[in-house]
């Protein structure tokens, strides 16, 4: 039989009614004849609120502990929905990160999915099961404790199944019928791409687009996995929805495919930092140990032998930061003033492949965001994509003007 992997998100099993409508689905391509691998999310709000009970409980915490705190959600809805399908007559079970294995580095929290055995789920699809509904998000570490995969980790271990067993499609359900050339629920502007290419896909994702998780593109693209977004409120063809596919599968595209946003960000400055060789090293080190994503990194010219180093990190790891950095300083690895945190910014992103070829297009966003008299403080480039930092109360208006002047309301 072929495979199907077919992935709901936290509004598409938010209430039993919901998981009855998204079982209807499964049962209809289990009509079609594929056995169906189901991976579910915590119902929608679940899994904040245990992130907000375990920050409670512990500001520091021992992120084994969260893990186990945070992946109980993925357990509810994947047990329910094996019950929705057996109550519809669908030969179905269900199966913890644990119990498949999926197994994963030690990284609580952002582990990374190294081993998907498939033996256990195609033994019980010989058997006659036609479902195997598998809980999101969740996996085994080497030591045999409960990791996560990261926040919007659901759609990364759909890939990963779809990978592991061959699947003829990863198709992700969410509450969009697709990708939008920016978040629709910042501009109705926003547009529907019929097909989005992985790098594209995979920029605006780790700028904040989060309609799929960074990681899930990445295992998409190396795997060859077809990764189609889709709605599970609306009802399409066999073209509905987003397909994310190779470059050379799209015919026509903007130059800028999208816009991104990320907003809850800060921006922090270490001033009068001693401006030696090293002293990189001795910052961002000891940021990363203390499980700081440290994003934009600019360093100031240097005056008298001192400088300033910014940088930007999400803003629920302000106080890690700054429990670094005062620790480095105490042991006297890294001398400064002050450490000066900026907590009300946010970062907006253009991205598109056609940036490659096109000069002209940073130069157009910073003009379209002088237009709108907004501030930029931090920018950073690549080969597809520009990236700023603004003050965050201007960040819909930032993402509306670039949506504008790009004119992506527009088909190319
Ligand atoms: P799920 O719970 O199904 O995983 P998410 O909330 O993680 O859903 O992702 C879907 C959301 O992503 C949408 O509701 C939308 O607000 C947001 N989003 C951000 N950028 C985009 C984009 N470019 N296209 C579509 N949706 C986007
Ligand atoms: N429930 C998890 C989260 O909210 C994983 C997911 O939904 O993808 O991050
Ligand atoms: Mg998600």
């Amino acid at each position: 039989m072929p495979i199907l992997v077919m992935k709901f998100g936290g509004t598409s099993v938010a209430t039993l009614d919901r998981i009855r409508r998204a079982a209807k689905r499964v049962g209809r391509e289990v009509a079609n004849g594929y056995d169906v691998i189901v991976i579910v999310s915590a119902m929608a709000g679940k899994t904040n609120e245990l992130v907000g009970w375990v920050e409670e409980t512990s500001p520091f915490f021992d992120a084994r502990e969260y893990d186990a705190v945070v992946s109980s959600g993925e357990q509810v809805t994947a047990g329910l929905m094996a019950l929705t399908l057996q109550e519809m007559d669908i030969p179905a079970r269900s199966w913890q990160g644990w119990q498949v294995p999926l197994r994963t580095n030690s990284a609580h929290a952002a582990a990374r999915i190294e081993d998907i055995p498939p033996e256990n789920i195609k033994a019980k699809f010989a058997e006659g099961m036609k479902v195997a509904v598998v809980a999101g998000f969740q996996g085994i570490s080497p030591e045999g404790r409960t990791t996560t995969l990261g926040r919007g980790g659901s759609d990364t271990t759909a890939v990963a199944f779809a990978a592991a067993f061959g699947a003829e499609r990863c198709d992700i359900y969410t509450d969009v019928d697709g990708v939008y050339t920016t978040d629709p629920r910042i501009t109705s502007k926003a547009r529907k791409l019929d097909r989005i290419a992985f790098e594209e896909m995979l920029e605006l994702a780790s700028l904040g687009a989060k309609v799929l998780q960074t990681r899930s593109v990445e295992l998409a693209m190396r795997y060859k996995v077809r990764l189609r977004v889709l709605s599970s409120f609306e009802e399409g063809g066999e073209d509905a929805g987003t397909l994310v596919c190779d470059e050379e599968e799209i015919m026509e595209s903007n130059v800028v495919a999208g816009v991104a946003y990320s907003r809850d960000e800060a921006k922090m400055t270490l001033t009068h930092v001693e401006d030696r060789p090293g002293i990189a090293a001795a910052i961002f080190g000891p940021l990363a140990d203390a499980g700081v994503n440290v994003d934009m990194i600019v360093q100031n010219i240097s005056e008298e032998g001192h400088t300033d180093m910014t940088f930007s990190c999400p803003v629920d790891q302000v106080k890690r930061a700054e429990r670094a950095m005062s620790e480095a300083r105490e042991t006297g690895e890294v001398g400064f003033k002050d450490l000066v945190a900026d907590t009300e910014v946010a970062k907006v992103s253009v991205v598109g492949i056609g940036m490659r070829s096109h000069a002209g297009v940073a130069a157009q966003m910073f003009k379209a965001l002088r237009d709108e008299n907004i501030n930029i403080k931090v920018i950073t480039t690549s080969e597809i994509k520009i990236s700023v930092l603004i003050d965050r109360k201007y960040m819909e208006l930032a993402v509306q003007a670039l949506h504008d002047t790009f004119g992506l309301d527009r088909a190319a």
